[in-house]
């Protein structure tokens, strides 16, 4: 069994300096969003989308609250809930954290506390997804995401339990509970360590710390005290179940077909900071894998997030560039001899990634490297 990579006393991860392949990708892509009228219609699009999801939250919300609905159309809004809340955090959430919402920075900024009005603090993502997780992409101890123990071994640099040779049956489950930890104590812990994984963080101060809290009282009026106010307790908890399950299944699962699958590359901490160490550009490719390129309607629901690979280089593009975007990453990269790889469909990536938690709860594959396999496309 390997052990657990050290936290704090780790050794210090970095990076090769960037290369001709960095630079070329810029460049190119540079050249791609010149085009005025490319950037303009992108824009419009973002900001439809966001209105067609804001308005598809609206209605599951005001259907549940005030319509008469029977018990098995307020199952089918609750999940309808779910549905839009994710695509909220998919479309509008994802991208003003990282800054690439709308040129307008206020507009931006205001987009941001869209995360805290799905109940998890704005403030703390930015530092556990564009910071931990951006920057360590897949090196366990370093990046958050990869970070489920006890239950699932994602990494071959983690300790196995005898629990992990069930996990490609049970984790799907806990996907669908993880929001409940945004809800109540997520942002707390973090907060409360000082820390997420090695990367340091304190409490909000200020305009940061008035919008923390007031991010939490929007939450909880919209999704508890509202509802209770107008139907009985136990039909308002398993309604915030239902939508809060399926919340947290889709956007765990649409994260985990990015990275945690058979073809996507696990640096260990020890060899990001050796001289054997990659390029930024280059790890981010190499740990990243796309899925269902040429599927529009997951294009257009999941936020450009099954076109990873584009988000992890340029995070501050547009998602709805991605697609256009991707062929020149792919020519790039094959030119320069990087590993860029796609699933053509949702069910492969799918399979790919079940076959990977199999493979991680097997003992022979404690602390051995394990070969990558080659996606499709
Ligand atoms: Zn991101």
């Amino acid at each position: 069994m390997s052990a657990r990579p050290e936290r704090l006393a780790s050794p210090r991860i970095d990076f090769q300096g960037g290369g001709a392949f960095y630079d070329e990708l810029k460049a190119r892509v540079a050249q791609h969003l010149a085009d005025g009228g490319r950037v303009r219609r992108a824009q419009v699009r973002m900001y439809l989308k966001s209105a067609t999801v804001f308005i598809w939250f609206a209605a599951s919300w005001a259907l549940l609250m005030f319509a008469p609905v029977t018990w098995w159309q307020a199952g089918l809004l609750s999940v309808s809930l779910g549905l839009a809340l994710a695509g909220l955090a998919f479309n509008i959430t994802h991208d003003a954290n990282h800054g690439s919402y709308s040129p307008s920075r206020r507009l931006n900024r205001a987009m941001c506390f869209s995360m805290d009005f799905l109940g998890a603090s704005s403030y703390v993502w930015r530092t556990k997804h564009n910071v931990v997780h951006h920057t360590y992409t897949n090196i366990a101890g370093a990046d958050s995401d990869i970070d489920s123990m006890p239950f699932a071994r994602l990494a071959p640099e983690q300790p196995l339990r005898s629990m992990h040779r069930f996990q490609h049956f049970y984790l799907w489950v806990l996907y669908g509970l993880f929001a409940i930890k945004w809800h109540t104590t997520g942002d707390f812990g973090y907060l409360i360590e000082g820390r997420v994984a090695e990367t340091p963080i304190r409490w909000p101060r200020g305009g940061q710390l008035i919008g923390f809290w007031a991010g939490k009282a929007v939450f909880l009026s919209w999704a508890l005290v509202i509802p209770i106010l107008f139907h009985p307790f136990w039909t308002v908890a398993v309604v915030f179940g239902i939508a809060s399950f399926v919340l947290a299944l889709t956007l765990a699962v649409t994260f985990q077909l990015a990275h945690c699958l058979e073809e996507a590359e696990f640096p260990s901490a020890q060899e990001m900071s050796g001289a054997e160490r990659t390029e930024w550009a280059r790890h981010q490719v190499e740990t990243t894998v796309d899925f269902a390129p040429r599927n529009p309607l997951l294009a257009w629901y999941l936020g450009g997030l099954n076109f990873q690979i584009e988000h992890h280089l340029f995070s501050r593009v547009c998602h709805t560039h991605y697609p256009a975007v991707a062929p020149i990453v792919r020519e790039v990269c094959a030119r320069h001899g990087v590993r860029y790889q796609a699933h053509r469909t949702l069910r492969s990536a799918l399979a790919s990634h079940a076959r990977w938690l199999r493979q991680m709860g097997r003992r022979e594959t404690a602390g051995v490297p394990v070969p990558t396999r080659a996606a499709s496309g």
